[in-house]
């Protein structure tokens, strides 16, 4: 299943609320909005969620590539990052947090959340 999460009129950032009786995806910018009765577990945990990297390979471009995206930071740095252990790479809400573990996993890095991720 994939998760929207841009407005598809403006491209702007789309997130899960709930507003009155009604809840769904709303666009952060515009009257855009997916509303929905089932609403999947993830969207509903509040939880923050922490990552860490275990190992990865320094020298690995597509590794460095994507922690430097996912923690938001430049080469060199996401290069430490990799260089170190059980660094925190970044937290954020579950829905967040699971696309982030899947880019970790496509390029082969292993990696751990705190609290443990139940989803
Ligand atoms: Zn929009």
């Amino acid at each position: 299943m994939t998760r929207i999460q841009e407005c598809e009129d403006c491209g702007s950032k789309a997130e899960f609320d709930i507003r009155g009786s009604t809840q769904g995806l709303f666009c952060s910018k515009c009257d855009w909005a997916v509303l929905r009765t089932y609403i999947p577990q993830i969207d509903l945990d509040r939880t923050t969620y922490k990552l860490f990297i275990i190992s990865g390979d320094h020298k690995n471009k597509n590794q460095v590539k994507t922690i430097a995206r996912v923690a938001n930071v430049n080469f060199l740095q996401a290069r430490q990052m990799l260089l170190g252990s059980d660094e925190q790479i970044t937290e954020g809400s579950a829905v967040a947090i699971d696309n982030a573990r899947q880019d970790l996993s496509d390029v082969g890095l292993e990696f751990y959340t705190e609290p443990d991720f139940p989803h």
